[in-house]
C-alpha cells in the first residue's frame, strides 16, 4: 500500500459522534446517532473540507497557486474551497452555474468575502461544453503566468477520497468507544467522493458490520453506482490500497430526490424544521434534509430493527439556508415565532 498522501490540516477533527436523544425518545426508543461533519469548522465546514485537505496539500507541494473548481452559486464545496484557499494563501477560481441574480447570499456571499474569483455559465452551456470551458480557463491562467490546479465538482477525484477513508477510521474508533459494532451508516450522495471514501474506508479499516446506505439527492442510482465504482477503482489503483472492491457493501435508498437537485421536497423541509426544534441542529435544504428524511422513514417503518443503531453523517451545508429563507420557512408562522 502506498503511504497516505500528504494533507494540510484544515478541519477540526475528530468531529463529534452524538446520539439524538430527544428525537430518539420521540421515535419510541430509536437509536439514531449523528456524525457531526457539519462541525469540521465554520468557514471551512462540511464534508468537502476533508477532501480539500488532500487537494490543497497536493497543490502546495506542486507549487500551484490557484484552485479552479465548479458548482452552483450555492455550492458548499465552492465556499469551502474559497475559505480553504484564503487560509492557505492560494487563489480560488469558481466556475458557477448561477442559481439567483442579485446580491450574493449564503455560500455565494462568503465566496465573495473570501476573495474568490467567479465566472458564471448557464447550466445548458456548462453541461454541454464542460471540458472545453475548464481547459480554456486553465490555459488562460497559465498564459497569465499562474499555475492552476483543477479539482472537479465536490473535489470528487481519487485523491479527495482520502478525506472519507480517514473519516471511516475516525468513526471506527468512536463506534468502539460507545460499544457499537453493527450499525447502518447513512450519507447523502451527489458527486460521490464522500461515499466512495467511506466505502474504501469501511473495507480498509475492517468495519465489516457497518452497512453503508447512500441517499441520492440529485441523480439516479445507476449514475451514482457508476461514479462511485470508478472513483473507488481509480483510488485503489493509484494508492495501491490492499482491498478488493466489494460494491455490494454500498446500498442505496431511493425516492428522496424530488423534482431535482437543489429543489427541496415538502418532506425535506418539514424534516429540517423538525430536527431544528427537536435537537437544535440545522440540516440543509439540498442534501442533509432529504437524506435525513430517508433515515426517519426507515426508522419509523422499523426497516432495520428497533435495536439497531443508525449513524447519519451530517455533511453540513448550513449556509444555503440563508440563501432560501422562503423555502426553508415554508409552512411556519415565521412572523409570530410559531409555538
Ligand atoms: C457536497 C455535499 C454532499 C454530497 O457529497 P458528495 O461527496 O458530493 O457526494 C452532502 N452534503 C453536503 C452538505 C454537501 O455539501
Amino acid at each position: 500500500m502506498a503511504p497516505e498522501p500528504d494533507r494540510i490540516q484544515l478541519a477540526q477533527l475528530p468531529t463529534p459522534l452524538v446520539q439524538l436523544s430527544r428525537l430518539n425518545e420521540e421515535l419510541d426508543g430509536a437509536r439514531i446517532w449523528m456524525k457531526r461533519d457539519d462541525l469540521t469548522g465554520l468557514e471551512v465546514s462540511g464534508n468537502k473540507i476533508r477532501k480539500l485537505e488532500y487537494i490543497l496539500a497536493d497543490a502546495c507541494f506542486a507549487g500551484q497557486d490557484t484552485i479552479v473548481t465548479e458548482g452552483t452559486s450555492q455550492s458548499n464545496h465552492c465556499r469551502a474551497t474559497a475559505a480553504a484557499c484564503a487560509k492557505a494563501g492560494l487563489k480560488a477560481l469558481l466556475l458557477f452555474r448561477p442559481e439567483a441574480d442579485g446580491v450574493p447570499q449564503g455560500n455565494h456571499l462568503l465566496d465573495v468575502l473570501f476573495g474568490a474569483e467567479t465566472r458564471s455559465y448557464s447550466r445548458v452551456r456548462f453541461d454541454a461544453d464542460h471540458d472545453q470551458i475548464v481547459n480554456d480557463v486553465l490555459a488562460e491562467l497559465i498564459a497569465t503566468g499562474r499555475n492552476p490546479r483543477y479539482t472537479p465538482m465536490g473535489a470528487s477525484e481519487p485523491l479527495g477520497c482520502w478525506g472519507y477513508i480517514r473519516a471511516a477510521a475516525e468513526l471506527a474508533e468512536q463506534l468502539r468507544a460507545v460499544d457499537i459494532e453493527r450499525c447502518d451508516l447513512v450519507v447523502p450522495i451527489s458527486s460521490g467522493g464522500t461515499c466512495a471514501g467511506l466505502l474504501l474506508g469501511l473495507l480498509l479499516h475492517g468495519l465489516e458490520h457497518v452497512t453503508l446506505w447512500a441517499v441520492p439527492v440529485s441523480d439516479d442510482i445507476p449514475y451514482h453506482k457508476r461514479v462511485v465504482s470508478r472513483l473507488c477503482r481509480e483510488a485503489i489503483e493509484s494508492f495501491q490500497l490492499p482491498i478488493e472492491l466489494d460494491e455490494s457493501r454500498l446500498q442505496f435508498i431511493d425516492g428522496y430526490v424530488g423534482a431535482g437537485y437543489g429543489i427541496p421536497t415538502p418532506a425535506a423541509i418539514a424534516t429540517l424544521q423538525h430536527v431544528a426544534r427537536a435537537e437544535g441542529i440545522v440540516l440543509d435544504p439540498v442534501y442533509t434534509a432529504k437524506a435525513f428524511c430517508a433515515v426517519l422513514d426507515a426508522v419509523r417503518e422499523g426497516r432495520w430493527g428497533r435495536e439497531h443503531p443508525v449513524v447519519f453523517v451530517q455533511t453540513g451545508g448550513i449556509f444555503s439556508n440563508f440563501a432560501w429563507p422562503e423555502r426553508v420557512l415554508r409552512g411556519m408562522d415565521s412572523d409570530r415565532s410559531a409555538r
